[in-house]
């Protein structure tokens, strides 16, 4: 009879080390401190459902530049001159989509595939092209409600980052205390290489494929990196397309315009419930945000809008580093001008490099500069060992999804630098998602004033039960009430966060059971 013992001892397989795994050491360490029931562990350790999908385009034409020593042979063809240049879009990577009406009535001289624009620059007309992307959805949990989570167009996604993206929305609509589960998705494509047309076309069929995954019960994406208010309401129309009843489908999507649904203060929701746990954190030692240096890496959404706020506080930004550079001025940035000068429609790359207020350094300089706080806001894993080891910085405060690896964050508290961990610094974006969705429900319109204040109350609440949790001060106070989630111990602040969702989703699967 075989010895049970021996097939017991083998080892299990060590697991690959991903960003999924990088992000869930967490997840498993805050599971250790507080005795997670093993069943509601594994539940919550794996997605319930990974999509992955395949969507098809047909591209447009393009006018490529070609390169000085190659266009020198076309020195002599005649310019042409384009009667309607808006049918010309151009693109971040310097080419251009030809849209077949800007050669409309125009004199064209076209040789060997080429032309020449009047404008200056011989490109070579290539034409579109059919392509396919690969597409995901990661449905989390739903222990406490609907899916939940953004949708990112980059070119750098993978399955394992949107499992980890959307695990991150189960922890924070706990955190938040909104009745969502946690997902996310999107697609692999740099969307600054394509048309708004490509994109529209993209968009849609992403939106046909997916349709019978989501709804405005089921799941409901938003904006994330590379998709906006635009992006929504394409999602929307196609979703809801012809649909009998469609007035009532209009929460299937998050983040849309104003106008169509949308709601009050939700473009700057994610930045603003960044900058109201920062002003909380100052609060509570006593001084405030005026006056204070910070240093920002990214300025899309979150970013501008953090900057922005901050500034508006009477604090200094002193870097912003993005995707195309570095900028600095010791003095402090004018952020309004900054702003407008990404917003220009010139500015393809919509990027901070070129700013003409302050002097470019380079990346890892940023990390260098003295200042009181950093705010992460572009991508994960950007805050590593080596760069905790150099940072300046008395506070981070996360505005990106999972921007400090794990050895970092153990150089971090090592070195006694506070954190404001992302699953709670950045849930502002997706506490106004949820006003919205109310909004959309009832068939109202709340004030921006509302919204804010509502914001407020929601992350500053759970940020000072965080806190209490962190320091083991069980207390109920007008605001909130930190009793049931203090755990008899110290804590550092990620682990705290990460007790007060898991205590938080576990409570459901222990009042409501389990399906069988
Ligand atoms: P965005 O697309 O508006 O902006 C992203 C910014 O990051 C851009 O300035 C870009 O240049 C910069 N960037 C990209 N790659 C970079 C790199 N390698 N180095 C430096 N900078 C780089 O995106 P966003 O909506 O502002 O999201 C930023 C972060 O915040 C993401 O991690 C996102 O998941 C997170 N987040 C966003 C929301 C939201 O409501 N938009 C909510 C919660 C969390």
């Amino acid at each position: 009879m075989p010895d049970q013992e021996v097939f017991m001892r083998v080892p299990p397989p060590t697991p690959k080390r991903t960003v999924y795994t990088d992000a869930m050491q967490i997840f498993h360490r805050a599971a250790d401190v507080i005795g997670l029931a093993p069943r509601v562990r594994l539940e919550l350790e794996e997605p319930d459902y990974e999509h992955i999908f395949y969507i098809t385009t047909k591209l447009k034409d393009r006018l490529v530049p070609l390169a000085p020593d190659q266009a020198r042979e076309f020195g002599d063809l005649p310019a042409t001159k384009l009667r309607n240049p808006d049918g010309l879009e151009p693109l971040a990577d310097g080419n251009y989509i030809l849209n077949g009406r800007a050669l409309l009535g125009s004199d064209v001289s076209i040789r060997g595939g080429h032309l020449r624009l009047s404008e200056g620059g011989v490109y070579k007309l290539v034409p579109g092209e059919s392509r396919r992307f690969k597409a995901y959805r990661v449905q989390h949990n739903q222990a406490r409600g609907p899916y939940k989570g953004g949708i990112r167009y980059h070119h750098e996604v993978s399955l394992d980052l949107f499992k980890a993206l959307a695990a991150e929305m189960t922890w924070k609509t706990a955190i938040v205390e909104i009745p969502f589960g946690g997902a996310k998705g999107g697609i692999q494509i740099d969307p600054r290489q394509y048309g708004k047309e490509e994109i529209e076309a993209i968009t849609l069929r992403f939106m046909y494929k997916l349709k019978r995954l989501i709804g405005p019960e089921v799941d409901i994406p938003a904006p994330d990196v590379g998709t906006n208010p635009e992006v929504m309401g394409l999602l929307f129309r196609q979703y809801s397309d012809g649909e009998n009843e469609r007035h009532t489908l209009r929460g299937v999507v998050t983040g849309k315009d104003i106008r169509i649904g949308g709601s009050e203060g939700r473009v700057k929701a994610t930045g603003r419930g960044v900058a109201f746990c920062i002003e909380d954190y100052y609060a509570e030692k006593g001084t405030s945000v005026h006056g204070k240096t910070f240093l920002v890496q990214g300025f899309g959404n979150v970013g501008s809008n953090v900057a922005e706020i901050l500034h508006s506080m009477g604090a200094r930004l002193l870097a912003v580093n993005d995707a195309e550079g570095t900028i600095y001025n010791g003095d402090g940035i004018d952020v309004p001008a900054l702003i407008s000068y990404v917003q220009d429609p010139k500015n393809l790359k919509r990027s901070v490099f070129g700013f003409p207020g302050a002097q470019r350094i380079n990346k890892k300089d940023l990390f260098e500069i003295q200042a009181d706080l950093l705010i992460p806001a572009a991508l994960g894993g950007e805050i590593t060992a080596e760069i905790a080891e150099r940072l300046k910085v008395r506070l981070i405060a996360e505005g990106a999804n999972g921007p400090t690896t794990p050895e970092a964050d153990k150089i971090i508290t090592r070195r006694c630098i506070d954190l404001i961990p992302d699953i709670i610094a950045n849930a502002g974006g997706v506490t106004v998602s949820y006003y919205e969705w109310i909004q959309n429900k009832r068939m109202e319109a709340w004030s921006e004033a509302e919204v804010n204040r509502k914001l407020e109350f929601g992350m500053k609440r759970n940020w000072r039960i965080i806190r209490d949790i962190s320091r083991n001060v069980p207390r109920q106070t007008e605001m909130h009430d930190s009793r049931r989630f203090c755990i008899g111990k110290e804590v550092d602040m990620r682990c705290a966060a990460m007790i007060l969702a898991l205590k938080r989703i576990e409570a459901h699967y222990q009042l409501e059971g389990f399906s069988q």
